[in-house]
């Protein structure tokens, strides 16, 4: 490998983060891994590999640079980078489902993983059971009435934040001989380390906070476990849904910052939190920082902080979460997450319209912002005079 990992995983996170799987380029000493925009690699006689390299879909030095980087940002063995958090998780369902396994997922699933679980994997008669992950004796009732392949965490979940016990679901899902995913893309490896805490399989879409700068669609997963590691990647390989090689280096430069936004993140989505819980047009706040969040204790055991995301409802339905969401200026109207730049978006009609009808559906006067690294005062003024109407 050119870019083999020269850190320990006991260096600090902001040093992996800035070294793991990034050497400096062998041949001429760059600092920054280059974007290898190649598909195939000269042989020495025929199978003479000189990197181990032969052909772009299996394996390409920038996208080896971000997947050795993703996997030890998680603690992990093994890191596998998509082009898509979807493509990544078509990959991770074939690799562990067949016919007739069953799922037990969130039952405020990411709608697209949802849609996935509902509308593709179903055809091919992959069961998913939408279960509360918040009520443990759910859980557990859900994975010993039938066989279970696995048990799919998100935590913190979208939009509706609500937080699950990772280390107490892995010990559930154990014992009943599933497996467990999480989907680690809200809280980032810098706030949340599900392996430690006993999952099997990490999961992210990093076009959200590992890219961090809206520039980038991209998937990665993590794991410890050789055989599961050895699986993905045949079928990333065969699959072919791997990430190219800009967008490999765009997330890559992403995570070299992801500790320092993720602390600015969470600073000033405290600080709209706690602005908007003292706001008369807003009934509720939704942020697992707030004591009032039904997992704050939780969160504050499993998570490092809290996270960038704040979901809310506002007095006046649906018509006026629709206006607060249109009259935004600093913050952009705008679906997706996790960049430099403040979003607020609409679920019921924006990311979420396509579980509508299901059990999945979320609350009208629902407002999802993800609180970018601006001013915070400029985020409040804003919101203020969106709420002012
Ligand atoms: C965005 C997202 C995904 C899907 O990732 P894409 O990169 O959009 O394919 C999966 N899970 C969560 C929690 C997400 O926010």
């Amino acid at each position: 490998m050119a870019y083999a990992a020269q850190m320990s995983n006991t260096s600090g996170f902001s040093t992996r983060a800035i070294h793991a799987g990034q050497a400096p380029d062998p041949t001429t000493g760059a600092v920054v891994p280059p974007i290898y925009a190649t598909s195939t690699y000269a042989q020495d006689g025929v199978g003479g590999l000189r990197a181990g390299y032969e052909y772009s879909r299996s394996a390409n030095p920038t996208r080896t640079a971000l997947e050795e980087c993703l996997a030890s940002l998680e603690g992990a063995r093994h890191g596998f980078a998509f082009a898509s958090g979807l493509a990544g998780e078509d990959t991770l369902l074939r690799t562990v489902a067949a016919p007739g396994s069953r799922f037990v997922i969130p039952n405020d699933a990411y709608g697209g993983t949802y849609r996935q679980f509902a509308r593709v994997h179903a055809r091919w008669g992959v069961q998913a059971q939408p279960v509360a992950l918040t009520d443990l004796d759910a859980v557990r009732a859900a994975v010993q009435e039938q066989p279970t392949t696995a048990v799919w965490v998100e935590t913190p979940t979208n939009p509706l934040l609500g937080v699950a016990d990772i280390a107490a679901i892995a010990e559930i899902a154990r014992a009943a001989g599933a497996l467990v995913i999480v989907d680690n893309t809200f809280a980032t490896p810098y706030l949340q380390q599900p392996l430690a805490l006993g999952a099997d399989v990490v999961v992210h879409s990093t076009t959200k906070y590992c890219g961090g700068h809206s520039d980038v669609v991209g998937g990665g997963l993590v794991t410890s476990r050789d055989d599961l590691a050895e699986e993905l990647r045949f079928h990333q390989n065969a699959i072919g849904g791997v990430a190219g090689p800009f967008d490999a280096w765009l997330v890559l430069r992403g995570l070299r910052t992801l500790a320092v936004r993720m602390e600015r993140h969470c600073d000033n989505a405290e600080l709209v939190a706690a602005f908007l819980a003292a706001h008369p047009r807003v009934t509720e706040v939704i942020y697992p920082g707030l004591e009032s969040h039904p997992g704050h204790e939780l969160a504050s055991r499993q998570m490092r902080r809290f996270g960038g995301m704040v979901s809310f409802r506002v007095t006046g339905g649906e018509a006026a979460a629709l206006e607060v969401c249109g009259r935004t200026r600093v913050i952009t109207l705008g679906e997706s997450l996790g960049g430099v730049e403040s979003l607020i978006e609409h679920p019921g009609k924006m990311t979420h319209a396509s579980v509508a009808g299901t059990q999945l559906e979320v609350p009208a006067d629902l407002v999802r912002l993800s609180v970018g690294i601006e001013d915070a005062e400029d985020l409040l003024a804003d919101l203020d005079q969106a709420l002012a109407g």
